[in-house]
């Protein structure tokens, strides 16, 4: 059976999953569900607003008052993510259709990597929760101090479409497995898999009430999660402009605990003793065009020295025809459809202003496959393009990649830092010297050293300056989804 078969005989679901029950909105409102990919209506999702966030904020409360969870051993709640993160793996194909049908990325990275990923993720916190200990401080002898994690209580995640599994798994993973009940709000642009991850979850032994999903549109679903009064804490990925609103509205209500993981216009410097200047390009053009150029990490600033520019983009160029877009359900495309009709045009208005800003299109630059239906762009490159154009200042989130030249190391991290993002960059080098300096000078969460694409689940992932406040991934995340308390205990000893 082709892939693209086996989709038309898929179920789409998208009611809400509250307290282990699916359900439409209690006020019946629902909205079409589109495919990127050729512009069908996949199916109705649950237009959710402030009462379904409540019930849903009502059952995870109940949850962790009852210790239906947080009371289990860690080890207990260890082996119900495993089970998760196996049901996850069981279950690949058929999120991996979900994934591509829903947001246009190709179906064979959707299987290899958002898949694996978000189950590897679940499984690395589940097998991690009973191997994290609490502290004993160094006090004197007449007292003892405990340093303890608890968990916060019910923890509320916005997620964007992007990798809708992925930034999920992100955030539930060390959020379930410290003991927090969570209502989750996926994008109303990608919904269908996180409602199934949810389902998964309990039949994996996740007790209802534990894990709810509430799928609508930010400003009705979103700000009310944001919002409310009985929510502890809030796990957030998306725009830097509507992070702000999530930090305003934990002010305007209870304070809630708020992380926020927000956009970025990485740069990727490539010396001139660039160690292997195929792979350089090979890394920056593979980077910027993955998943259509919609990652918030994707290295779309290329900084480029002048003696080597020329060179540079002329191997670039040559690996544009691999990254025409395709039908994401082919096994062999790279390069799916962008998330909607409106991210499409977003693009084409940036490239637009590349182009009236002076900056040279010497790839792509329009919509194509527009016979199909769905959203596609071809990949985009502007050569001549300076630092202050929007182009180069204002997240995309398609693909089109800027190239900038510089003439010294000064100049390169200066150009590197100037820009409201701090989330990746990189430096190609063959001077250690200067692969250190510059990493050190570089403000962003990650730097990479000749080379784009090692990422794991044990390195912090996050940003500085307006990328966002925080970190994902590895065990610095538990500290986003845990109280620290500190209990003192008076020690009148006999001898
Ligand atoms: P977005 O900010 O428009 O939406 C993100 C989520 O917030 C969605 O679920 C949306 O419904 C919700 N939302 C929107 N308005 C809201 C409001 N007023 N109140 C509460 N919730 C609201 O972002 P997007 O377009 O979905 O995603 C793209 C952005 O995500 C990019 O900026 C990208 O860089 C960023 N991103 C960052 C990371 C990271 O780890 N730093 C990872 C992936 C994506």
């Amino acid at each position: 059976m082709t892939q693209i078969a086996a989709t038309s005989e898929m179920a789409f679901d998208g009611r809400a999953f509250i307290n282990a029950q699916r359900c439409w909105a209690q006020s019946g409102a629902r909205f079409d569900n589109i495919s990127p990919v050729d512009g069908r209506v996949l199916c109705e999702v649950a237009r959710c607003d402030g009462i379904d966030i409540d019930l849903a904020v009502q059952a995870a409360r109940q949850a962790f008052v009852d210790k239906r969870w947080r009371g289990l051993a860690p080890a207990s709640r260890k082996r119900v993510l495993i089970r998760f993160a196996e049901l996850i793996v069981a279950h690949g194909d058929e999120l991996a259709r979900l994934e591509t049908l829903d947001m246009g990325k190709p179906i064979s990275y959707a299987r290899s990597v958002d898949v694996n990923s978000a189950a590897n993720c679940i499984r690395w916190y589940g097998e991690a929760v009973d191997k994290v200990y609490d502290e004993i401080a160094p006090t004197p002898e007449q007292a003892l101090a405990l340093i303890t994690r608890e968990p916060m209580g019910v923890i509320g995640v916005i997620v964007p479409w992007n990798y809708p599994m992925i930034m999920a798994a992100w955030k539930i993973a060390p959020a379930l497995a410290c003991g927090n009940s969570v209502v989750l709000k996926p994008s109303e642009k990608s919904p269908l898999t996180a409602l199934r991850l949810a389902e998964l979850a309990v039949q994996a032994g996740v007790p209802p009430g534990v894990f709810n999903v509430v799928p609508g549109l930010g400003a009705e679903a979103g700000s009310p999660l944001a919002l409310h009064m009985d929510v502890d804490g809030i796990g957030f990925t998306g725009s830097t402009r509507v992070g702000k609103q999530i930090h305003i509205m934990a002010g305007q209500s209870n304070l809630k605990r708020t992380w926020t993981e927000l956009g970025g216009k990485s740069p990727f410097i490539v010396m001139d003793d660039c160690p292997d200047l195929d792979r350089a390009v090979q890394t920056a053009v593979g980077s910027i065009f993955f998943n259509q150029g919609e990652s918030c990490n994707a290295p779309s600033r290329l900084l480029v020295h002048r003696k080597i520019k020329d060179d540079f983009l002329e191997r670039a160029l040559q690996l544009i025809p691999k990254y025409q877009p395709g039908d994401p359900l082919h096994k062999d495309t790279v390069m799916g459809a962008l998330v909607d009709r409106a991210q499409m045009e977003t693009v084409l208005s940036y490239i637009d202003k590349g182009c009236q800003d002076g900056a040279r299109l010497i790839a792509g630059g329009a919509a194509t496959r527009v016979e199909t239906g769905g959203f596609y762009v071809q990949p985009t490159i502007f050569d001549g393009v300076h630092n202050d154009m929007t182009i180069a200042r204002e997240e995309i989130f398609g693909p089109v990649l800027s190239v900038i030249e510089f003439d010294d190391v000064h100049e390169a991290v200066r150009l590197a830092n100037d820009n409201i993002y701090g989330l990746q960059a990189s430096v190609w080098t063959r001077d250690i010297n200067c692969a250190h300096g510059v990493a050190r000078a570089l403000r962003a969460g990650t730097v990479h050293v000749n080379q784009y694409d090692e990422d794991d689940i044990t390195v912090p992932f996050g940003g500085y300056k307006q990328s966002g406040v925080g970190r994902d991934k590895s065990l610095h995340a538990f500290d986003k989804y845990t109280e620290l308390k500190t209990t003192w205990i008076r020690i009148d000893s006999p001898i």
